[in-house]
Parts: C-alpha cells; sequence; structure tokens
C-alpha cells in the first residue's frame, strides 16, 4: 500500500510496502565496473554491459532526485567500483546538494580513495565503507585478483585525513582464504580507530567455488571475538541486518551482517537500482521494475517514474531465499550488478 503524494496533504509522501515496511534508503549501482575481480564477488571471466545500456550520471541523478521526492533520505552509492566510473565526482556533488537528504554514503574498494578522498567529503559524502579482506599482500592479490594492498592502506588513510564522520571496514570472511586474519583485522581497525563489518558470504552470481566450501558462519566469528576482546551489544541500528558490538575503552564497533544466520528481513528500509536502471526491490530475490525505459522515454516528465516506483512496493518480497546446500546461485546476477 502507498501513500500518494498529494499536494493538500503537507505531509512528506513515503513509501510504504504491503508489509509495512517504510523504504526509505537507496542503494544505487553506478557501475558493473571494477579494477578488482574479488573471487567472492566476479567469475573468472566477466563481460560488461556496453555504456549505453548503462544508467548516465544524469539518470543516476535524476532518480536519486525522484526518490527523495518520495520520501528518501538516504543514499549509498556502489558499484561495481563507483569510483573508477568517469567524472563520479559530479554525481556525489550533484546528490550532495539535495535539500532532503540526510544521508551520501559510499561502499568502495578504496582503491581510488588515495586521490579521490577529499573531494568526496567536500560534496558530501558523510560515511564510507571501504573492502577490506586482508593485510597480507600476497593474499590480498589472491583474493582480489588483481588489487594492491598498499594503494588501498593509502586510501584508508587518505579517508582518516579527509574527515568523513565515520569509516568501515567491510570483510567476507572465507574459509582457507582469509578467515584466519579475524582478529588482526579487527586489531587494525582499532588501531585505526575506525569499524568493521564482517559479511557472510551470499550466493549472488555464478563464482568459481562453491559457496559452502567457503562459508564461515558470524556466530563462530563472533564466538572467536568474544573470547579475545571485551565487547558489549550496541544499540546502533540502521534498520539493516548488521548487527553492532563495541570493543570496550576503543572507539571501534564491530558489525556483523549475517543473512544465512540471522533474517534481517522484517525490518528492511531499504531497494537497490542496478546500474541498468533496474529497481530490485530485495538483494535476493528477482523481483523488479525497469526504470531505463521511463527514463528515456519521458525525459523531462517524473510522474511516469513516480508511478512505478510507488507501485512497485506492491511486489517488495517478503524476504529472501539464500540457502548454502544449492548447488545454483539463489539470484543469477552479480553483487557488482546490483550493487553491495
Ligand atoms: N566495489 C565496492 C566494494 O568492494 O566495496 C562496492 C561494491 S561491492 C559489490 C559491495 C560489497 O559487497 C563489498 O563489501 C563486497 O565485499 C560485498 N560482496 C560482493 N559480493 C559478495 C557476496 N557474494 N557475498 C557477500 N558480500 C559480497
Ligand atoms: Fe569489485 Fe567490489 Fe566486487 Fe570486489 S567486491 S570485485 S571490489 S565490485
Amino acid at each position: 500500500m502507498t501513500k500518494v503524494p498529494n499536494s493538500a496533504n503537507k505531509k512528506p509522501p513515503q513509501l510504504l510496502d504491503q508489509f509495512g515496511r517504510h523504504v526509505d534508503y537507496i542503494r544505487l549501482s553506478i557501475t558493473d565496473r571494477c579494477d578488482f575481480r574479488c573471487v567472492y564477488c566476479m567469475g573468472d571471466e566477466m563481460t560488461f554491459l556496453p555504456r549505453d545500456e548503462v544508467l548516465s550520471l544524469e539518470e543516476c541523478a535524476r532518480l536519486v532526485k525522484v526518490f527523495v521526492r518520495l520520501g528518501v533520505t538516504k543514499v549509498r552509492i556502489t558499484g561495481g567500483e563507483p569510483l573508477v566510473r568517469k567524472n563520479s565526482l559530479r554525481l556525489f556533488e550533484e546528490i550532495g546538494k539535495l535539500k532532503n537528504l540526510k544521508e551520501l554514503v559510499l561502499t568502495t574498494n578504496g582503491s581510488q580513495l588515495e586521490n579521490q578522498a577529499q573531494g568526496l567529503k567536500n560534496a558530501g559524502v558523510k560515511r564510507i565503507n571501504i573492502s577490506l579482506d586482508s593485510l597480507d599482500a600476497a593474499r590480498f592479490k589472491t583474493i582480489t585478483r588483481t588489487g594492491e594492498l598498499d594503494k588501498v592502506l593509502r586510501g584508508i588513510q587518505a579517508a582518516k585525513l579527509a574527515g568523513f564522520d565515520n569509516i568501515k571496514l567491510n570483510t567476507v570472511l572465507m574459509r582457507d582464504f582469509n578467515d584466519d586474519e579475524t582478529v588482526s583485522l579487527v586489531d587494525f581497525a582499532i588501531q585505526q580507530a575506525i569499524d568493521i563489518s564482517f559479511i557472510e558470504e551470499m550466493p549472488l552470481g555464478d563464482v568459481s567455488h562453491t559457496r559452502e566450501s567457503t562459508f564461515v558462519s558470524n556466530a563462530d566469528t563472533l564466538n572467536l571475538l568474544k573470547s579475545k576482546y571485551p565487547l558489549t551489544a550496541s544499540t546502533v541500528t540502521t534498520g539493516g541486518p548488521a548487527r553492532y558490538w563495541r570493543v570496550a575503552d576503543t572507539q571501534t564497533k564491530i558489525g556483523f551482517i549475517s543473512p544465512h544466520s540471522h533474517n534481517f528481513c522484517e525490518s528492511c528500509n531499504r531497494v537497490r537500482i542496478s546500474c541498468k536502471g533496474e529497481l530490485y526491490l530485495c538483494l535476493g530475490q528477482e523481483d523488479k521494475v525497469d526504470l531505463m525505459p521511463l527514463l528515456r522515454t519521458h525525459p523531462h516528465d517524473d510522474q511516469p517514474l513516480i508511478q512505478a516506483i510507488m507501485d512497485s512496493m506492491a511486489i517488495k518480497p517478503k524476504g529472501h531465499d539464500f540457502d548454502l546446500r544449492r548447488t545454483e546461485p539463489a539470484v543469477i546476477r552479480f553483487m557488482s550488478h546490483t550493487g553491495g
């Protein structure tokens, strides 16, 4: 059920789905391309979309403006690697100016931050998530296939200097790849006075290993960390899947994003837009509405777009359906397409 924006009704419009969940957060993927090829995210060989099938930066900005008109207050820009998209800073600057937007945030692999962190901060990016799966350069290369650890570490320093409200590392733990680095990654986060979240690997896209063979449960990770650090449950909530713990006497919080062991769908407040303009109502399901044709056939009229977005609330699924034992991926598309 959706409240239709009405000029007689002064309340800002809201996107409400059939389960009463209020959608006020969008994640927008601005490219499917990336300078890394992380083993859990991409296959050995990837084909990327032709340029004209990807939203232009102007289309990205238009979409964000429409969602903000519909009551969205938080936007995360992601990808692929958002910062490898040419002129992406212009988009951040444009979105950063939107009055009713409370939070503009970014997820990045950190490879471009050394040069871009200050510009992003100046554009209005409040918080930044940086993926980091290993502190060992050779291993980092194995996991990312192409990444340089040093460059990312310099990017983290640049982000700290730029003065974001919050910096968080994102780590996907994989058995026999990096699960023995759990404690050293947390030590690093503590030393840097930043946060860290552990994300359980999700079965998105067909990769070169079986997901079951590398799966590390966040419940086990939490037990390990509880034996090493004084942790207290934090009340911080993003309305999303993460649960946080504070490490006593430090500035660090540890988050756990556990789609397998913790079903977070009942409080889901978000939708995702792929770099092709597909509005995905759930990361783990195929339900979507294609917004690109509406953007392109109505370049000067937002009404059809607004209507399609409001109508989409009726098909937001109750929850995801991840199951590690399945041999085929739960969802065929890669996370780099939908945006993490
Ligand atoms: N390239 C940027 C980065 O790596 O941060 C942004 C896009 S990436 C798709 C966003 C997040 O999704 C990253 O933190 C990455 O670790 C995570 N991710 C990608 N594929 C995943 C998967 N199959 N399961 C769990 N997390 C995944
Ligand atoms: Fe690129 Fe991010 Fe996917 Fe790694 S997780 S391949 S950095 S999009």
